[in-house]
């Protein structure tokens, strides 16, 4: 019996590290492999790769000041950084 406790928690935590690897919660799909087991694992495998965090700038939703170089949102009016104005693109 403590053999498949065993496994089923090694089952969780692979299923948490296959999703972190993948841009997704680590325990979040921890607590899922716990519920679901191998289940969890593979629906974590069939998801789509997610890039990473998003809020991470990327060039679809940031720009450059040019004042001071510093990533802004593309949207923004005023510089976060530097307090310049911007002209929305
Ligand atoms: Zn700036």
């Amino acid at each position: 019996m403590e053999v498949w406790l065993v496994l089923w928690i090694g089952f969780a935590i692979l299923t948490a590290m296959a999703a972190s690897s993948r841009g997704r919660s680590g325990f979040g799909w921890f607590v899922l492999g716990l519920l679901f087991g191998i289940f969890a694992l593979l629906a974590v495998l069939v998801l789509p790769r997610r890039n990473g965090d998003s809020d991470a700038p990327t060039p679809d939703t940031h720009v450059r000041c040019p004042d001071c170089q510093e990533l802004v949102l593309k949207e923004a009016r005023v510089c976060k950084h530097c307090h310049c104005r911007l002209v929305p693109q």
